[in-house]
């Protein structure tokens, strides 16, 4: 596996320049768009790495799964689902107009940023502060990485370059979908956005969604199964945001990627994968990561399809 690894890598190494790093956040442009690693982690706990796979990156969306997981936890399944849809496009097989004046609940998706600010609001805690502390004792464990923070930096750039989110939470201060203030929940998302994680850290998070909600080779269950459930099915349909379509064609597992170049997939039952490549496509997915996971899972024929 090792060698497979090793191999696939360096047959996609030449793609890493074709990708752009995110530069509407000032931080990622800094961004080495050559750095490719994977880690993969199988539920037997077998592990197998290569290339960059120890560089740390901020995990950006990939938080939107957790913060997905603590809303539910928090919750419930009914409570969530009120709050924010599940659906790709929250249209109807006919809509034609599509600024119709109207913002609903089943418009928003846990994977796209409207969603995900919402969820932000849904989380237990006395204060912004004690959410944030919930948020990162949740990724710690889901990684088994203490060492999982705050980069100071990335979020100090996002939450001064952050208008995009500025504007999509007041509108939905304005129709209703968001409680609190704006500035404290928008603070709390740019920070969970701008954890420092690793290829391991997401290869072990995917193995717990992987095992329905259990560490691997342990009985200990962080979460209910049909949370796993719940989560991966998003990821499926919404994990890669516009390319989830291209993406459930070529790779065919449920995965959620980061502009900060990461991605996170899951095989159910019985592996989590990490990758990073900070070179990103036209839709904010990591080129050289998701040529890499095609070939991965062609390799190993891993498409639930
Ligand atoms: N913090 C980023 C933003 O909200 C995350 C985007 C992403 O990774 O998709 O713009």
């Amino acid at each position: 596996m090792e060698s497979l690894l090793e191999e696939l890598l360096e047959e996609c190494r030449p793609c890493t320049r074709e990708g752009h790093v995110a530069t509407y956040i000032p931080e990622l442009a800094k961004g080495d768009p050559s750095q490719l690693g994977i880690y993969v982690l199988r539920s037997d706990g077998h592990h197998y790495q290569a290339g960059d796979w120890s560089a740390r990156f901020t995990i950006q969306s990939v938080v939107k799964p957790i913060l997905l997981l603590l809303a539910l936890m928090d919750n419930g399944e009914a409570c969530v689902r009120a709050r924010v849809g599940v659906e790709a496009t929250g249209k109807p097989f006919d809509a034609i107009n599509v600024t119709d004046q109207a913002l609903l609940s089943e418009h928003l998706n846990p994977m796209v940023n409207m969603g995900a600010i919402t969820m932000c609001t849904l989380i237990h805690g006395d204060s912004y502060e004690e959410k944030f502390q919930r948020l990162l004792e949740l990724t710690r464990t889901l990684t088994q990485d203490p060492e999982v923070c705050l980069d100071e930096a990335v979020y100090r750039s996002e939450k001064r370059t952050g208008n995009k989110n500025r504007a999509m939470a007041f509108l939905l201060k304005a129709y209703g979908l968001l409680d609190g203030e704006v500035e404290e929940v928008l603070d709390f998302y740019f920070r969970a956005c701008s954890l420092s994680v690793s290829c391991q850290d997401l290869a072990s998070m995917g193995m717990v969604l992987a095992n329905h909600g259990r560490l691997p080779h342990s009985e200990q269950s962080l979460f209910p199964a049909q949370y796993a459930n719940y989560v991966n099915a998003i990821l499926m349909t919404c994990g890669m945001y516009d390319g989830s379509g291209d993406f459930a064609i070529r790779v065919g597992i449920p995965a959620k990627s980061g502009v900060g170049g990461g991605i996170m997939a899951v095989v159910p039952t019985q592996m989590g994968i990490g990758i990073f490549s900070p070179g990103l496509d036209q839709k904010g997915n990591s080129l050289a990561g998701i040529q890499l996971l095609e070939r991965l899972s062609n390799r190993l024929y891993l498409s639930i399809f």
